[in-house]
């Protein structure tokens, strides 16, 4: 793009013609506003007509990708459909207008549709008490992970430095554990792709202060033995963190609290309605037994015996607020909406058919593709590029080529125990004839790449950026409205 064009802004070009206050009708501003805070000259922003503002923002919002334009397979992610009507209610006036100090018997409403989704996701998970608090995922973690750390201090059992996690796990699970200062010991999977018992029997001591485990795990499979896990770590005196980030296979059908784990996080922005990908917000809240029902953070929401809700701040062991107020109410909305409009049954179908999707992707595909894993899947599945990988394409270079079809790629290079991995998750959300369609355009690529390797190596051609130096992209970021500006 020329830089002409780029550069939208003329000097005195304005947006809206709006009569300006005479001087009599102007208020200092010192009135409302410290003397210190004022500026001293006008900052520099872009003029532009209303026009060119339109149109510049229409354009970004054509070169965005999102689930609502096409297919978006980003395994462990939950890219889904999310119904238009939960983003209505959660933007109703009487909710956004609420104030987070409004006194409690003027919130009543809001506390009881947070009192009300807690019950559920209690329910769901299986689990005895909850915190709505934290605002991602990793938030959660943190949250669970410090939440361990402090029960065993309150034992006074100071040996519990470690914290194990398997070679599948989510990026975040040793972030977490590092961050909260344990020392993380990775655990081998076996042929299986499941945690490898002996090597979990050997390093399992009272130094263990806990493990985290995603189940499914992140190659999309079922800890078969995981009640088996879950007494050789209790009988160690090690607690089991859940990595509840994608519930959405086992939904209605299977409980983290049933496993034997002591504390979870659900993701409400994965699994639970709420649009994501976008950086935010969202809401990772933990859920957890008695055990760790003393440590969560405060305060805890509670009804009184004449119905009245009210925020409980007596909570001497509680490791103290993880986040301002009380977490993100607007997912809170969007997650009881949908959870009711689904109800019992259709939450459990929610989860069968996320896992028939992934399981007819994954027979569809493994004729083309390496499948290190061939047994049933959840509702994701990983496929190695391998054999690609040999004719002189990488994933990555598949993955570029998925762009110009109009569909988002699917996580690649993770889990780690998978080369050239290529995580789908195609979610529930999506028909047959979609599901086909990416089939057709994986074996259109696969054939594209044994007879012209190179082409597809030189893949993107339909975006408008082309194929970036992502290290680069990733150092060097301009983030400049101007192009004169760096
Ligand atoms: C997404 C995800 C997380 C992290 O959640 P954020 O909200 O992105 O912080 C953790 N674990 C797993 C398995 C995930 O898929």
């Amino acid at each position: 793009m020329s830089k002409l064009i780029f550069e939208k802004s003329r000097k005195g070009r304005v947006c809206a013609n709006i009569p300006l206050l005479s001087k009599e009708e102007l208020k200092p501003v010192s009135d409302f506003m410290p003397e210190s805070y004022l500026r001293e000259e006008n900052p520099v922003l872009p003029e532009v007509s209303e026009l060119e503002l339109i149109r510049h923002f229409s354009e970004l919002a054509r070169k965005n990708f999102s689930i609502d334009s096409a297919f978006y397979p980003l395994g462990s992610c939950t890219m889904k459909y999310n119904p238009k009507i939960n983003e209505l209610i959660s933007r109703n006036e009487k909710f956004t207008n609420l104030h987070p100090k409004a006194p409690e018997n003027q919130s009543q409403g809001a506390m009881e549709i947070m009192f009300i989704l807690g019950e559920y996701l209690k329910e769901i998970s299986g689990f005895k008490a909850i915190t709505l608090q934290p605002a991602a995922g990793a938030h959660g973690e943190l949250t669970g992970i410090l939440m361990i750390k402090k029960y065993f201090e309150k034992r006074g059992d100071k040996k519990r430095n470690k914290v194990l996690v398997p070679d599948t796990a989510h990026g975040t699970n040793p972030a977490t554990a590092g961050m909260c200062g344990f020392k993380v010991v990775e655990l081998k999977s076996n042929n299986k792709g499941q945690v490898d018992i002996e090597s979990l029997k050997s390093n399992l001591d009272d130094t263990v202060a806990a493990i985290m485990l995603t189940n499914p795990n992140t190659l999309g499979i079922f800890e078969e033995d995981i009640l088996k896990i879950s007494s050789l770590v209790h009988n160690a005196g090690g607690l089991q963190y859940y990595d509840g980030a994608n519930l959405n296979a086992i939904m209605g059908i299977a409980r983290p609290g049933d496993m034997g784990f002591d504390v979870c996080h659900l993701n409400l922005h994965k699994t639970f309605s709420t649009p994501h990908g976008g950086g935010g917000p969202g809401a990772g809240v933990v859920c957890c037994n008695e055990k760790l029902e003393p440590f969560l953070p405060l305060p805890i929401l509670r009804k009184d015996n004449k119905g009245k809700y009210f925020w409980d701040y007596d909570r001497k062991d509680s490791i103290g607020k993880v986040k301002a107020y009380y977490g993100n109410f607007g997912m809170f909305v969007r997650a009881l909406a949908y959870i009711w409009a689904n109800g019992k049954e259709g939450l459990k179908q929610v989860s069968h058919d996320a896992v028939l999707n992934a399981n007819y992707l994954k027979n569809k595909l493994k004729e083309y593709f390496d499948l290190p894993y061939d047994i049933d899947c959840m509702h994701e599945f990983v496929l190695s590029g391998k054999r690609q990988k040999k004719q002189g394409v990488s994933t990555l270079s598949l993955a570029k080529r998925l762009l110009d079809f109009g569909v988002h790629a699917p996580t690649i290079y993770f889990p780690l125990v998978v080369p050239e991995a290529i995580m789908i998750e195609p979610t529930e959300t999506e028909s047959k004839e979609q599901l086909d369609n990416f089939v057709e355009i994986m074996k259109q690529i696969t054939q594209e790449i044994s007879t012209k390797p190179e082409f597809v190596n030189g893949a993107p051609y339909n975006t408008p950026v082309r194929r970036v130096n992502e290290t680069q992209a990733a150092r060097n970021l301009s983030l400049c409205w101007s192009s004169s500006c760096n």
